[in-house]
């Protein structure tokens, strides 16, 4: 994870936010790179379920909605983390990332250990528990380590959990429910009756805008409306680098479908087609896994809720968010506004509120996870070679043009008539400095699947060498060529 994130600072894709301040937490910001990527990632989103579906339509609905909009989706209630604080360190914590475990030696409580979630807690909980042994010279047999979650703790357990800052016990609070929705102010007035929400997810902003879309289109059962913008949670623990921000971007779509259709086979159709989605754009399937909530734990709108996982290398975490809300949305905006969100289906000539299946996930994730699938170390002639394997859908450079050498201007000529062309289309990179190999390492780096290089005999038939990022390979090829591999490649 370090040298990915190091990367990302030294080649330009994503920079801590505010860093001349000393950085704000949970904020980050795109550099010319990450823009180019980040855009890609988009715009190949949007090709593939909007502009190449004939079921779904595009929606941009503003950021701060009416309020009622999040007492409606009771997000008011119900968008909340468990929040502990640390009194001594002023740290704060969220209780179900936080663990603990009693120490057991010869059948007797001896204190108790504390430790953040990662990928092996037990063992952190263990090792903590052999030093406190240690240290309080503790004879005897050391029990079984079981980590418990901060929620499930007694009061008077809570007194006796070190606090993971200072390591000792009394400084942790019970855990309270914190809201994770920023607040603002809509107008001039500061008393409080001004006060709105910046959205928490941008779904809200596709249901209040049913009926608008419904009204105005030729949406027919089943039919979706997908939407990609920002959202802010005021996360408690932002982490894992861009993994959980508190500001961050969510392609959603809610996909609307009849009371009567057999939700679960239209569901598991999603996760099949968000699967095979993240495969193109370079996430292998061998890193991907799917979690199904167990019944007792899924939200109070879901019927039904499986994530799409991905192995980062911080541990097996969510990606793709798969949930079937059945009517829950639709009903309680018609409840909070006194409109109704009823449609007729000309199909089966009834009249229902849809029920709706949706998968919501967030660009910078996505983001997150090409980085690291495409991110490779390898050792070419004795030298280390950095390489990001981007597919050529989403890589922020598609081609770079080289002329062999910068003193000879019939060949730069010939080199940049290319690169203007390809310019036209695609984001290319020009570079006639230093040696080639040199240039093809920076390319390397950046991600660039083809470099193009324009050498002597380029000037006899304005052919030219193609230079394939992953197996170095090198082929002869013209203009034509080139064109037709970036429209089966970039897509
Ligand atoms: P988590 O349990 O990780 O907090 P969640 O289940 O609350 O996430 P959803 O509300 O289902 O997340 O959000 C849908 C998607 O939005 C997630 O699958 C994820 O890709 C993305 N997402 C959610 N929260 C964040 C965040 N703080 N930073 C970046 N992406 C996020």
């Amino acid at each position: 994870m370090e040298s990915i994130v190091s990367l990302c600072r030294r080649r330009g894709f994503i920079f801590q936010s505010s860093e001349i301040y000393s950085g704000i937490n949970g904020f980050f910001d795109y550099g010319p790179m990450g823009v180019e990527l980040r855009r890609n990632i988009k715009d190949a989103w949007w090709k593939d379920f909007v502009q190449r579906r004939d079921d779904i339509v595009g929606l941009d609905s503003s950021i701060i909605h009416h309020p009622k909009t999040w007492e409606a989706s009771g997000h008011v209630d119900n968008f909340t983390d468990p929040l502990v604080d640390c009194k001594v360190s002023k740290q704060r914590y969220r209780a179900d990332q936080l663990f603990f475990a009693p120490v057991v030696v010869d059948g007797r409580t001896a204190g108790y250990v504390s430790a953040l979630e990662s990928d092996n807690v037990e063992a952190e909980l263990r090792e903590a528990a052999e030093k406190l042994k240690r240290k309080k010279a503790i004879q005897g047999e050391l029990g079984p380590v079981r980590p418990r979650e901060f929620t499930e703790a007694t009061p008077e357990e809570i007194r006796l959990i070190p606090s993971p800052a200072t390591g000792e016990p009394g400084s942790l609070t019970p855990p309270r429910s914190f809201n994770m929705m920023f607040e603002t102010q809509a107008g001039a007035l500061r008393d409080g009756s001004g006060l709105v929400y910046l959205r928490p997810e941008t779904a809200q902003g596709i249901f209040i805008n049913f009926k608008n879309v419904v009204d105005s289109g030729r949406s027919k059962i089943p039919f979706g409306i997908a939407q990609i913008g920002k959202a802010f949670r005021n996360e408690i623990n932002p982490r894992n680098f861009i993994f959980r921000s508190r500001e961050f971007e969510q392609m959603e779509i809610e996909y609307f479908i009849s009371p009567d259709e057999d939700w679960q086979s239209r569901h598991r159709e999603w996760i099949d087609t968000g699967n095979s989605w993240l495969e193109s754009i370079g996430i292998p399937a061998s890193a991907l896994s799917e979690y199904t909530h167990p019944k007792e734990k899924l939200s109070h709108y879901s019927k039904g809720t499986v994530d799409i996982m991905y192995a980062f290398p911080f541990g097996v975490q969510e990606l793709w968010g798969f949930a079937a809300r059945g009517d829950f949305d639709l009903m309680q905006h018609q409840k909070f506004s006194g409109k109704s969100m009823e449609i007729f289906d000309e199909a089966s000539k009834k009249k229902f509120i849809p029920h709706v299946i949706e998968p919501s996930v967030g660009v910078d994730r996505i983001l997150l996870a090409v980085l690291c699938s495409a991110y490779a170390e390898e050792e070419v002639g004795g030298e280390k070679r950095t390489i990001l394997k981007f597919s050529p859908r989403v890589a922020p450079i598609k081609v770079a043009v080289f002329p062999l050498v910068k003193n000879k201007p019939e060949l730069v000529r010939l080199a940049e008539e290319l690169y203007r062309k390809l310019q036209r289309h695609y984001n290319v990179f020009f570079d006639t400095s230093g040696a080639v190999g040199r240039r093809y390492r920076r390319m390397d780096e950046a991600g660039t699947p083809y470099c193009v290089t324009f050498d002597f005999d380029s000037l006899e038939d304005g052919s030219f060498t193609l230079r394939e990022r992953d197996t170095m390979e090198q082929k002869r090829m013209n203009e034509e060529d080139l064109f037709r591999l970036l429209d089966e490649t970039v897509y």
